[in-house]
């Protein structure tokens, strides 16, 4: 059985753990290899390599950084083929999909590369009579990243490129399902160039987390997955005086009004809520049909989800793959049947879908819920599987005010040909990411990702501006070059004049 262990000071590194936790192909269903897991002493050992390796690399200018970010942009694209069929081997997501992800990570490296130009800083001259100021921006130290399996190259692409440009070591700790693509990625920076013990990844579960929680020479922490987590992350890492960014999970919106393009709606709540079988931060789990609109809107989504293309990643005819585990997988399935408990009507039931040949896979078919109410629990919690819920309202204001109320704000979008409605609603909505005709507003490498609410605990969304500011600190020096005067000492608050 293949082994996935560590990545540690630019090679692999087994650690003394005894621990291995199974990973899959979910498009089988059989197990494809044992990842190491690592105990807090495996950890420990990596902090002191990238503390190690801080010194030098946060004194490379900003230019040789770049440079490296520019050679490690070009390896994975050489590499796109195979970094991405090791997304789909672990994760289950059809191959142009997870190549599109890929992508996605690769602007934040491409986007990495003008780190001088980011850390620029500011200059006053004469904030005073002959004094000077000016604003900089220094590392961290060490940083470390928690992803989550939905996202295996993306995710953490978000993290380490913008640290390592910005002069910190970093440790990934990748999630436990899928942990083959971090590994490589981190093999192809080193190639690239990077120096030892810059970029590190060492798999593991709770207790590598906590680990990284409680070692005080971890500065800042990252982390991606569901809210209970990135709960007990912010508050643990806040207990240890780390600085810390926590997004969480999700259950995005999508508006339709009644004076929408009805077939972009649809096309785009397809894709936005079946497409990596709803295991995105940012899938569409709920519609919300506004107006008389609904009929019609759930007549056509209907049709779509029952002729959904379901079958293994790497076949291109798929639309749609498996789910990543069998847990997960029963975990959705147990959501359609409460949701028909508590009375929702299920238009497309996808629970009984079997495929010839991949029997033992992971899959299951599109679901399609209509009269939800918002005191369900389908309503209320993140299911992260292809099952979307409509749910009908009578007007643009109670749209706004259900999407309010959600105890998540990570992404909405709104379907409308009506300029005043887009622009009320981008405005009024109390969410991180906002689409206007525009099914998963993921904004790209140069702005910045987060939810509001119970989506992410801290202060900064992830890579763009954000990511600079969340990966340095910022030092502001105000200086006078006295040219032979002596000045009396002063008692009082300094004020410039
Ligand atoms: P998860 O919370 O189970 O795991 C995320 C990470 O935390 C993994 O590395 C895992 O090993 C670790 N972890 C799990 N349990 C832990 C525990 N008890 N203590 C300490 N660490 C623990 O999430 P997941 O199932 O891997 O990913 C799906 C979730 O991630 C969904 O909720 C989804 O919405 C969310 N997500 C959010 C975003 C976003 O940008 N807001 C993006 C992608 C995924």
């Amino acid at each position: 059985m293949n082994l996935i262990e560590h990545y540690v000071n630019g090679k692999k590194f087994a650690g003394k753990s005894k621990r291995t936790g199974k990973v899959f192909n979910p498009a089988t269903g059989e197990q494809s290899a044992e990842v190491k897991l690592a105990t807090g002493t495996d950890l420990d050992e990596t902090v002191k390599v990238a503390k190690k390796a801080f010194h030098e690399w946060s004194n490379k200018t900003p230019l040789y950084r770049a440079r490296i970010l520019f050679k490690f942009k070009e390896l994975i694209e050489k590499y796109s083929d195979e970094l991405t069929k090791s997304i789909v081997a672990e994760h289950g997501k059809v191959f142009e999909d997870a190549r599109g992800s890929l992508t996605r990570g690769l602007e934040v490296v491409e986007f990495a590369c003008g780190i001088p130009q980011m850390l620029k800083g500011e200059y006053t001259e004469n904030v005073g009579t002959n004094v000077d100021s000016w604003s900089l921006r220094q590392p961290l130290g060490v940083c470390a990243g928690i992803t989550p399996f939905n996202f295996p190259a993306m995710v953490p692409m978000w993290m380490f490129p913008m640290a390592i440009a910005c002069g910190n070591t970093f440790i990934l700790k990748p999630s436990e399902k899928d942990p083959s693509c971090s590994i490589r990625l981190a093999e192809l920076f080193s190639e690239a160039g990077l120096p030892d013990g810059v970029l590190n990844v060492v798999n593991g579960d709770k207790e590598a987390v906590d680990a990284i929680i409680k070692n005080k020479d971890i500065s800042a922490v990252s982390f991606v997955g569901s809210t209970p987590i990135a709960k007990y992350i912010y508050e643990n890492c806040a207990k240890n005086e780390k600085r810390v960014q926590a997004l969480g999970g999700a259950k995005n919106h999508c508006v339709v009004m009644p004076d929408c393009d009805l077939d972009q709606a649809v096309n785009g709540l397809m894709g936005a809520a079946y497409g990596s079988a709803g295991e995105r931060c940012m899938a569409q789990s709920v519609a919300v049909a506004v107006g008389n609109i609904g009929d019609k809107l759930v007549n056509s989504l209907a049709k779509k989800v029952e002729n959904l293309k379901v079958g293994p990643g790497m076949d291109k005819n798929s639309e749609m793959g498996p789910l990543v585990t069998k847990e997960h997988l029963n975990k959705v399935k147990g959501y359609v049947d409460l949701g028909v408990k508590e009375g929702a009507k299920l238009v497309v039931d996808g629970r009984k879908l079997s495929l010839q040949g991949y029997e033992n896979g992971f899959y299951m078919g599109g679901c399609l819920f209509d009269q939800v109410k918002k005191d369900m629990r389908i309503y209320k919690e993140e299911i992260f599987g292809p099952v979307l819920s409509v749910i009908r309202v009578k007007n643009f204001n109670e749209a706004l005010q259900l999407v309010n109320d959600h105890e998540y704000g990570n992404g909405v979008s709104i379907f409308t040909r009506d300029g005043d409605t887009g622009r009320t609603f981008s405005s009024k909505a109390q969410i991180g990411m906002v689409g206007i005709n525009i099914p998963i507003p993921v904004p790209v490498a140069f702005h910045s990702f987060g939810g509001w609410k119970r989506s992410l605990f801290g202060d900064q969304h992830m890579h763009g501006p954000e990511g600079v500011r969340f990966y340095t600190k910022l030092k502001t020096v105000t200086s006078r070059w006295p040219s032979g005067l002596r000045s009396d000492p002063e008692f009082t608050m300094p004020t410039m004049k």
